[in-house]
């Protein structure tokens, strides 16, 4: 191809509408309880094994005009949706951290996210496996930084060659100091990883996020159990300070939604409204710009 960036770019669009096509599989089955493996995906009218190429992402929706091959029944919109938004998510965090880890974990908490957000709007629930595998997989992380790096600067320094190839690759991969904002259109992997709190910090913001929405959802009681475990799930990953702005934002969205919804007369009360989708929304804004947030709101109080 004659620009490299272009390809990259499809790519990285490609990987990430293929994980929203896997999305779209969790949304589907996991709140029924069924295997996310078996049976493979099927025409939900006719039960037509789809072949290969009509499991391209988004592709295979606009080649086939919406419509199943077989029944000719109308595919939802829902498919196609959540893939190309899943990619251009992809390609909004390959193009502004690179390949790094910070891509990574970002794409694994915007995706975790997405689900959840459809899941809760469809359903009304927030199913508890992926919220759980969220908070595991976070604690993993912090767990395996915090070894990396205690190793390195410890019983490894003995050996001293291996000691620094240890440090450099801890560092080069949970490193916590500068954020880097424009790693370059998937330049080369960059060292500097920021927003990656200490397990201590990570520890923190869940513990506040969870006793945050449990006090509001004792006192409203508009707010399910699984609103609250979310909110800690999410605090794990963003750490104190971010989790504060995200549980302010939240807010704001929240009850700016429920006040057009019950004015509108959509709602007829504010416990029909899911909060899933908001407590999401915060944390995806507060963990992509909740830096710059809180820096132009300390410049603005303090000039
Ligand atoms: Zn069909």
């Amino acid at each position: 191809m004659a620009n490299p960036d272009l390809f990259w770019l499809c790519l990285i669009f490609m990987v990430g509408a293929s994980v929203g096509s896997f999305l779209n599989v969790v949304i589907l089955r996991l709140p029924r309880g069924e295997s996310l493996a078996n049976p493979p995906s099927h025409c939900p009218a006719c039960g037509k094994t789809l072949s290969f190429f009509e499991m391209i992402p988004v592709l295979s929706y606009v080649l086939l005009r919406g419509k199943c091959r077989y029944c000719g029944r109308r595919i939802s919109p829902m498919y196609p949706l959540v893939e190309s938004f899943t990619g251009l998510v992809f390609l909004y965090l390959g193009y502004r951290y690179g390949l790094t880890l910070t891509f990574f974990r970002q794409a694994v908490l915007l995706s975790l996210l997405l689900a959840i957000t459809v899941i809760d709007i469809r359903e009304m629930l927030i199913p508890d496996e992926l919220v759980l595998s969220g908070a595991v997989f976070w604690v993993s992380l912090l767990v395996l930084s915090k070894v990396l790096t205690t190793w390195a600067q410890g019983p490894l320094k003995a050996l001293s060659m291996f000691a620094i190839f240890t440090k450099a690759t801890a560092e080069a991969t949970f490193h916590t100091t500068t954020n880097q904002f424009d790693a370059g259109l998937l330049g080369p992997p960059t060292c500097s990883e920021g927003l990656m709190t200490s397990l201590a910090q990570g520890l923190l913001g869940g513990a506040l996020g969870f006793l945050i929405f449990l006090v509001i959802s004792l006192v409203t009681r508009g707010m399910g159990g699984g609103d609250v475990k979310l909110a800690g799930m999410c605090g794990l990953y963003l750490g104190p300070a971010l989790t504060i702005l995200a549980v302010f934002i939240t807010f704001v969205l929240g009850g700016v939604a429920a006040g057009l919804l019950l004015l509108l007369g959509k709602a007829k009360t504010e416990s029909h409204i899911p909060y899933g989708p908001f407590i999401a929304l915060g944390t995806a804004v507060s963990s992509l710009w909740g830096e710059q947030i809180i820096r132009w709101y300390l410049g603005a109080l303090l000039p």
